[in-house]
């Protein structure tokens, strides 16, 4: 079994999409969506959600508000100012004291130091995963609730699990959809697989961005890939792309030219393959049997 990463330096370079094409033309594959912070891999999968989970990334503290005696204690020692004397009355005190869980880092001193013994630390709910079918095979993905962090936490999640159901149901691929950027999500999406495929695209930014991804990809000692997409818009800058990452080792393995298709297939809810035969299908099928042939 094989696991295929395909990430990208930036958001919105096509690198959705492009999985979704793979996964249309793969056999005997799963999908893991690890973009966890902009998940949209579903728009187009659609998937049949078969069991969901809670996602904890860490654990809070929490008042219960019968106990405190409202001392003021833990709002003095939270150094994340994350205790507020805005709680009901109990039998004992008029006013209690409550946690922001959205301030709290769950470092654990007031509840150390309550002398009411008044504060619990209990898992923090960060979000939820999700075990789905599509048509095309099962796929697991999550949704991070809103300003939550640890998705590299969670992403390594979504990894474990896949590789756990794809060793049950014997499947010869995983294709996993990375994270975007250099952060600790795309760290957690691309250790320990077998092959990275960097989609970029012919700007200045992109080429920015992609040097900063490749940079980060050659220091886990996995075979890197480069696709350029919408080439066309810009050949001059794909032509030095292209020489740019020869002169690191990696290859351009694929280029995919400008087409409204890609547009036009997402609001249909469909991959570019699915949804045309033209030239650009031809593009990512030529891209996936060298990603194939490389792996
Ligand atoms: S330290 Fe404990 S008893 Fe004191 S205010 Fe905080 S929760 Fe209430
Ligand atoms: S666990 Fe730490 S951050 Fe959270 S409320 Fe208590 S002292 Fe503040």
């Amino acid at each position: 079994m094989k696991e295929l990463v395909v990430i990208s330096g930036k958001g919105g370079t096509g690198k959705t999409s492009i999985v979704a094409a793979f996964a249309s033309l793969a056999k005997n594959a799963i999908f893991a969506d690890c973009d966890v912070d902009a998940a949209d891999l579903h728009l187009v999968l659609e998937p049949n959600v078969k069991q969901t989970s809670d996602f904890s990334g860490g654990k809070q503290a929490s008042i219960i508000t019968e106990k405190c005696i409202s001392c003021g204690k833990c709002k003095d020692l939270c150094k994340f100012d994350a205790i507020n004397l805005d709680g009901p009355a109990n039998d004992i005190v008029a006013k209690t004291y409550t946690v922001d869980p959205v301030s709290c880092e769950g470092c654990k001193v007031c509840v150390e130091f309550c002398p009411a013994d008044a504060i619990e630390f209990k898992d923090s709910i960060n979000g939820q995963w999700f075990i789905s079918e599509t048509r095309f095979g099962t796929m697991v993905h999550a949704k991070l609730g809103i300003a939550e962090e640890n998705s590299g936490k969670l992403v390594s999640l979504i990894r474990k699990e896949t590789k756990r159901i794809a060793q049950e149901q014997k499947n010869d691929l995983i294709i996993i959809d990375g994270s975007p950027g250099i952060g600790c999500p795309v760290i957690a999406s691309i250790t320990g697989a077998d092959l990275v495929l960097i989609i970029t695209e012919p700007t200045l930014s992109g080429k920015h961005d992609l040097e900063r991804v490749a940079e980060l990809a050659a220091g886990f000692d996995i075979p890197v890939l480069v696709a350029i997409n919408k080439f066309d818009l810009n050949p001059d800058m794909a032509g030095q792309i292209e020489e740019d990452v020869l002169k690191r080792g990696i290859k351009v393995v694929g280029k995919i030219r400008y087409d409204k298709a890609f547009t036009k297939a997402q609001i249909m809810k469909t991959s570019v393959v699915e949804y045309t035969g033209s030239a650009v299908t031809e593009d990512i099928k030529a891209l996936w049997r060298n990603v194939m042939y490389a792996i």
